[in-house]
C-alpha cells in the first residue's frame, strides 16, 4: 500500500508510557447505574441492592467511561501511537479481550479516579482479520485514592486482510448455510434426506413416533426403533420471521416454521412459497427438498394453496 514500514523498536518505546493520568470518573459509584447494569445483565445478586450494596465488580470499567462525546484524559502518548499506526496503514481497530482484577469492593458514593498506561505493544501479528499490532492498556481504578481494581484492555490495530476480489466464487463459499451435525443418533435421518424421504423414528416397544431423532423413546425409554416415512403433508404450527441479526448464508426476512407433520410430530424448517409476512399459523404445507448447495440438501415446506388444491 506504499506505507513506510514501521520499526517494532519504535513501537516498543510506547510501552510503559502513560495513556491517562489522574482522570476522574464522570459520576461517583451510584445506585441507579448499578440498578440499570443489573437489569441489563439479568444479575439479581442481592449484594447489589439495599443499604449495604456494593457495585458489581465487573462494572469496574463503567465508572471510568468518558461518554460518547468526550475523550478527555487521553494522553499525547496514546494519540501519538495511534497516529503512528494509522500512518503505517494499520487503520482498523478491534477490541479483542479484557482482564480485570478486583482489590476492594466499590460502594455507592465512592469517587473514582483512574490512570492508565500502555502496557505492551506486540510484534506484528497476522490474524484472520488482518495484520497488525496488539496494544494492551492497563488502567488502575481508584476510589478515594486507594486502588480498587485493574482493567486490562487489549485491542488489535490492523490492516484489514484483502478480501478475495474474484467477485463470486470465494465469497459464495463463505455464504453457505451451516452444515448439519450428523452423528450416530441422527445419521439415518440424513440418509433419508439424501433419498428425498423424510423419516420419522418409531419406538419398537410402544410405537410412539419421535422427531427430532433421539437415541431413546421419551414415552417408554425403549431404545429399539424403526422408521416411518412422512407423507410430506403438514401445517404451520407456529413460526417466526427472522429480520435480525443478519447472517451471510440467509437472506432476511425469512420464515422459520414449526411444522406439524400429518403424522403428529413437529419439526423446525423453512416455510417457502409465500413472502415471509404472508405465513400464518394453520397454513397447509407440503414437503419438498431444497438443494442449498453442492453438498447440502434440506427438507423445507412449501405453502399449499388449499382453495385451489394447487401450490402457490
Ligand atoms: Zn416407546
Amino acid at each position: 500500500m506504499g506505507h513506510e514500514p514501521l520499526a517494532y523498536e519504535k513501537l516498543r518505546t510506547f510501552e510503559g508510557r502513560v495513556a491517562a493520568t489522574e482522570a476522574e470518573g464522570l459520576d461517583p459509584v451510584n445506585a441507579p447505574m448499578i440498578r440499570h447494569w443489573c437489569e441489563a445483565m439479568g444479575d439479581t445478586n442481592p449484594a447489589y441492592e439495599g443499604p449495604d450494596a456494593i457495585a458489581p465488580p465487573t462494572m469496574l470499567q463503567a465508572w471510568t467511561m468518558a461518554g460518547l462525546t468526550s475523550y478527555e484524559g487521553r494522553s499525547p502518548a496514546h494519540d501519538e501511537l495511534f497516529a503512528l499506526l494509522d500512518g503505517a496503514g494499520y487503520t482498523s481497530v478491534v477490541a479483542t479481550d479484557c482482564e480485570q482484577e478486583y482489590l476492594r469492593p466499590l460502594r455507592p458514593g465512592d469517587a473514582i479516579t483512574y490512570d492508565s498506561v500502555i502496557e505492551s505493544v506486540s510484534p506484528l501479528k497476522t490474524t484472520k482479520l488482518g495484520t497488525g499490532h496488539f496494544i494492551t492498556t492497563r488502567m488502575n481504578v481508584r476510589a478515594g485514592g486507594e486502588i480498587a481494581g485493574t482493567h486490562r484492555f487489549r485491542i488489535l490495530k490492523y490492516t484489514p486482510a484483502k478480501r478475495s476480489s474474484s467477485n463470486g466464487a470465494a465469497k459464495k463459499d463463505k455464504r453457505q448455510r451451516p452444515r448439519p451435525v450428523v452423528n450416530r443418533d441422527n445419521a439415518g435421518f440424513w440418509e433419508g434426506v439424501a433419498d428425498h424421504r423424510l423419516l420419522i423414528q418409531r419406538c419398537r416397544a410402544c410405537g410412539t413416533l419421535r422427531f427430532p431423532w433421539l437415541p431413546g423413546c421419551n414415552t417408554c425409554g425403549g431404545q429399539e426403533w424403526d422408521t416411518v416415512e412422512a407423507s410430506g403433508e403438514g401445517t404451520v404450527y407456529s413460526y417466526v420471521v427472522m429480520h435480525h441479526p443478519p447472517f451471510p448464508a440467509f437472506d432476511p426476512p425469512y420464515a422459520v416454521g414449526l411444522i406439524e407433520l400429518a403424522e403428529g410430530v413437529r419439526m423446525v424448517s423453512n416455510v417457502v412459497g409465500v413472502p415471509s409476512d404472508k405465513v400464518r399459523i394453520g397454513m397447509p404445507v407440503r414437503l419438498e427438498f431444497l438443494r442449498a448447495d453442492d453438498e447440502l440438501e434440506l427438507p423445507v415446506f412449501r405453502v399449499v394453496d388449499d382453495a385451489e388444491g394447487g401450490e402457490v
